[in-house]
């Protein structure tokens, strides 16, 4: 069997991928550079050159043929092999007619535990979102505590609403239910230290990128002044990156995302290196119902996945597959059907035009850039 053509797809926000072969197997993935896809797009087609007339088979061969290349590397092109790497294992496992899970070791979970996210631009809305969460069987929410605006506050009010958003969520749920904080980059570090404080009482699961991802020393300085789990790595794009994370003790839960991190080849060994320092795997899931059914393939395989979000936004777009993942309630069931268990109908694509992602900008009240 050798690779015949590679072909990119940008629909809505996504970026999809198809790697057909001589023997009328075609394996889909999905690449998770979200904010840039068009040039993500262009590198999977100029990538495409080397694995046309390869053996789809020889999937670590290949990640390391691309990666190793030129040493060029970075998030657009690990997007791109990532993309690529997925659909070569959709390939294998459809090609010996098993999920990709079983050429990973077998399931290790029968169904994957998602958790959603609280929403609401009031106290109010953010506390009956959390309770209408729990009746729909989610058991694990992420709250991010700031409303609209906040960037334009002082940072003592943009700290007393967080703890007010917490303590309204907590309240509204009780401690039954695992709360997550994503804090979305927006906090300099003594800010976050000072908030995280604050959020004890509260028993926070994780405090999830409390700062810009480019200094692992700054969130080394901030974990050791809080005593709340931090989670990072969604922006990671090699297994380097989070080696040395994980070696630092920084965190206690890393978020490799398949659709970047090199994926599932890279990802699967990402996550032995957690497993090895008792650290837990959350992946970061952005992406349409292919990113979903390819992540699930590792969430089942690993023994130290976590957590993952539910991405409900993203069954809109369950059209764009045949046969979409099911859901059953806060989790998401494991297909046993061959490679990754969805197939990109492209017939299907076309009522989706792309729509690509606009840089803004953050800014304060004096109208400087903020995060
Ligand atoms: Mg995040």
């Amino acid at each position: 069997m050798i690779i015949k053509q590679i072909t990119p797809f940008l629909v809505d926000r996504f970026l999809l991928v198809r790697v057909y072969t001589d023997q009328g197997i075609v394996g889909n993935g999905e690449a998770g550079l979200w904010a840039h896809q068009k040039t993500v797009y262009h590198a999977i087609q100029e990538l495409s050159q080397y694995y046309i007339g390869k053996d789809p088979t020889r999937i670590e061969h290949h990640y390391q043929a691309v990666s190793r290349n030129t040493h060029f590397m970075g998030a657009v092109l690990n997007a791109a092999i990532s993309a690529i790497d997925v659909a070569l294992w959709d390939i294998l496992g459809q090609s010996v007619d098993l999920p990709v899970y079983q050429l990973l070791g077998g399931k290790c979970r029968d169904r994957i535990r998602v958790f959603n996210n609280v929403s609401g631009n009031t106290l109010a809305d953010l506390a009956k979102s959390a309770v209408q969460n729990v009746e729909n069987g989610f058991t694990s929410l992420r709250a991010s505590p700031f409303f609209p605006g906040w960037e334009s506050q002082p940072s003592t009010q943009v700290i007393s609403t967080a703890v007010e958003i917490v303590r309204t969520i907590r309240q509204a749920v009780g401690d039954e239910i695992d709360l997550g904080l994503e804090i979305h980059r927006n906090l300099a570090p003594d800010a976050a230290i000072v908030l995280a404080n604050e959020l004890l009482p509260f028993k926070i699961l994780y405090y999830e990128d409390p700062l810009a991802p480019q200094s692992v020393d700054a969130l080394d300085y901030v974990a050791r002044h809080v005593h709340i789990p931090i989670a990072t790595g969604e922006r990671f794009y090699n297994i380097q990156q989070f080696k040395d994370l994980i070696d630092r003790k920084t965190v206690s839960l890393i978020r490799p995302d398949v659709s970047l991190a090199g994926g599932i080849t890279q990802c699967k060994k990402i996550a032995a290196l957690a497993e090895a320092s008792f650290v837990g795997i959350f992946p970061h899931l952005m992406g349409s119902p292919v990113n979903i059914a390819a992540f699930a393939q590792l969430d089942a395989s690993i023994p130290n996945y976590v957590l993952m979000e539910s991405n409900t936004g993203a069954d809109a777009f369950n059209e764009i597959v045949i046969q979409p993942l099911e859901r059953d309630a806060g989790y998401l069931v494991v297909p046993d059907r061959p490679g990754i268990g969805v197939e990109i109908d492209e017939s299907k694509l076309e009522k989706f035009p792309y729509k690509p992602s606009q840089i803004s900008g953050n800014f304060g009240a004096d109208g400087a850039v903020t995060h």
